[in-house]
């Protein structure tokens, strides 16, 4: 199983590669077995042509270095983004969510599409959303834009 790090839209406008840690997170909760869902959120760097995805956050990371967090409420998750935000000097920011599905290519069901579209809607920098779902092949990588507009991003080899 391998998941690919390096991603582009078909315009290649916009580029956007996971750090190894990152993907190691991703790669620890691919659903394979009995495993259950798991999700967190992107943060990362935002450059001119693309996006260089730095942390993904997972329960174990919050144990790990935020002991006081004990549930995944989307709260707790923007309050990690809010400290790793002023701990970087503005520079790593929220970039979006990465989920798990329980299928060799993932693709995202209508709840997936109406959720991103309300994380993009509520994004007070009104950068599209990075959506990400975590299959047991392959990942599902897209932007979703506030007007509901899809960006899918292939991977590049
Ligand atoms: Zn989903």
């Amino acid at each position: 199983m391998s998941l690919l790090t390096d991603w582009a839209t078909d315009s290649g406008e916009v580029l956007l590669h996971f750090s190894d840690s990152a993907m190691a997170v991703l790669r620890a909760h691919v659903q394979t077995g009995q495993r259950p869902e798991a999700g967190g959120i992107l943060l990362g760097t935002v450059h001119d042509h693309g996006m260089l995805i730095t942390h993904a956050t997972a329960p174990s990371w919050f144990d790990q270095q935020f002991p006081f967090f004990f549930s995944r409420s989307p709260l707790g998750h923007r309050a990690v983004a809010q400290r790793l935000w002023s701990a970087s000097g503005g520079t790593t920011r929220y970039l979006g969510d990465w989920h798990t599905h329980p299928e060799d290519i993932p693709s995202p069901s209508g709840i997936d599409l109406r959720e991103w579209q309300k994380l993009a809607i509520a994004r007070n920098d009104n950068r599209p959303a990075l959506s990400v779902i975590v299959g047991r092949h392959a990942l599902h990588v897209e932007l979703m834009h506030s007007n509901g507009k899809r960006d899918q991003l292939a991977s590049v080899v």
